[in-house]
């Protein structure tokens, strides 16, 4: 499918535009049917989509299916069920004599919204933003990733049969199209250097937005933990989508007394997951482009660590789970984000060298740690901070609807899921409502000013202030 031409795409954006004028998206039923719409769109064309998934990705079934389509349909249903909830006005709380002037939080939709998503889980990331939007009574237009051509395709082809295409449209295109929308409010999911740029135009457009960014997220192992189970769920969840996910287990930090525990532990996982190795096998997704694949071979090839599992690549798109134990904190491996099938493995000699290890380095999105000792827990949600922390798996917070899903500093700012996607593209507007009966209330306001008035009004300069010490 071409790229929407860049002269049409003014025009889409005035139509969406003028249909929030007109409130289209407003009514709250409306919201519903067209959530419930998204998720037929995905239930009658399941494997249309996972087709597509697997001529990007090489993305076995089973991926598709558990974690993107099967995800994405829970959530606009779910989403539907919660809208009248989430879009209630709340009523806060305030003194007493304001309580009749109705202190309430408006939601009210911020507009027309621009989703920019990547190529690595392109459908999650491209619909789980929009269905936030319609919950929230906003427009969008949607830019898949033009990497993730097939289901960038898809999307566009089956969107408009099932959602009202004066509110949503999807953008096909790459840096020219996606420029030209960039003064719509927007949702990032990419990369931090794309994320500068688009930061700019935002600033000159005064435009808010949601940065869904990456890093490296580091999983600390300590040996308080059972280290067979801890290997198998950090190499299962290493392998989801060829190690492509922006929440992966990018590196394993261990005492040095316990490295070669888990290299074993790692070493069993491995055969027991990929019997006849990782790259013969059809549970794994492939690298997504021969460039990235360059990428990470050129990592691989001046990385100095010894590998203890795997290191093979075979064409262009495929490379072999690969371990490396002793890494040092200079090597290739530790330049930035991997994204992609290698597990490096650094020894540290205590818990606070680990622990000031991580502090060295960006906030990343995730913060893994497998311990079943209580102290080194409670240290690590006191000494450091990420966009989330696991204890004892990984990638698992992905599947909790009511948990925050997002970055701090270089990782990202501004959250999504639910009902905070649903926040994302909501406005909390003040408003009271005074009525004409507060008017002896508010006589001590008017001028001319005098000492009794100031007696009333001036009254919190000396209230009293508690003692502490
Ligand atoms: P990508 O190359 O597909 O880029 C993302 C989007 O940015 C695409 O739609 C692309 O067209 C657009 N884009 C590219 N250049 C642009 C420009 N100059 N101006 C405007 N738009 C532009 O994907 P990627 O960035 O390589 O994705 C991988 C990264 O995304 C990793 O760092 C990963 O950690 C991160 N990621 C984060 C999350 C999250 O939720 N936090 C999820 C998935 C991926």
């Amino acid at each position: 499918m071409s790229n929407t031409p860049i002269s049409e795409i003014p025009g889409i954006r005035d139509t969406l535009r003028a249909s929030f004028r007109k409130g289209l998206t407003r009514p709250l039923e409306w919201r519903k049917h067209q959530l419930l719409q998204l998720a037929r769109m995905l239930q009658e064309n399941v494997d249309v989509f996972a087709e597509a998934l697997h001529k990007d990705l090489g993305k076995p079934k089973f991926e598709a299916y558990a974690y993107e389509i099967g995800v994405m349909i829970e959530r606009s249903v779910d989403s539907a069920k919660r809208v009248d909830e989430w879009a209630k006005p709340v009523v806060v709380d305030a003194q007493d004599w304001q309580r009749p002037m109705q202190p309430t939080i408006h939601k009210a939709p911020v507009g027309t919204v621009l989703i920019i998503a990547p190529w690595n889980y392109p459908l999650a990331l491209t619909l789980q933003p929009l269905l936030g939007a319609i919950a929230a009574g906003c427009c969008a237009v949607v830019k898949p990733s033009e990497i993730a051509s097939h289901f960038a395709a898809a999307l566009a082809e089956k969107l408009p049969k099932y959602l009202d295409s004066n509110a949503y449209r999807v953008v096909l295109g790459a840096v020219p199209e996606t420029t030209k929308l960039l003064e719509l409010q927007f949702f990032y999911t990419g990369n931090g250097r794309i994320a500068r740029i688009i930061s700019v135009a935002a600033a000159q457009h005064l435009t808010p937005l949601t940065l869904e960014l990456g890093g490296k997220s580091p999983v600390l192992v300590d040996p308080s933990f059972d280290v067979t189970i801890a290997a198998k769920r950090i190499l299962g969840a290493k392998m989801q989508n060829g190690g492509q996910l922006c929440v992966s287990p990018d590196y394993v930090i261990v005492p040095r007394t316990h490295q070669d525990a888990l290299v074993s532990a790692l070493k069993n996982a491995y055969a027991e997951f990929y019997p006849q190795g990782s790259l013969v096998s059809d549970s794994i997704s492939r690298i997504v482009s021969p460039d990235h694949h360059s990428r990470l071979m050129d990592l691989l090839n001046r990385s100095k660590s010894e590998v203890v599992v795997g290191g093979r690549s075979e064409g262009n798109k495929k490379i072999e789970l690969t371990v490396f134990k002793d890494v040092q904190p200079e090597d290739s491996l530790m330049e930035g984000e991997l994204f992609g099938p290698f597990l490096p493995i650094v020894p540290v000699d205590s818990i606070d060298e680990a622990i000031n290890f991580i502090r060295d380095r960006d906030h990343p999105l995730a913060l893994y740690a497998f311990t079943d000792d209580p102290k080194i827990k409670q240290r690590l949600i006191d000494e450091t901070l990420s966009g989330a922390i696991v204890f004892n798996d990984v990638v698992q917070q992905l599947a909790f609807n009511n948990l925050p899903f997002g970055g701090v500093g270089p990782s990202g700012y501004g959250r999504q899921s639910s009902k905070y996607t649903f926040d994302t593209f909501s406005y909390e507007r003040s408003g009271i409502d005074v009525p004409k009966e507060a008017e002896p209330f508010l006589a001590a306001r008017y001028p001319p000013y005098n000492e009794e008035k100031l007696k009333i009004m001036g009254a919190t300069v000396h209230i009293p202030i508690p003692a502490s010490s």
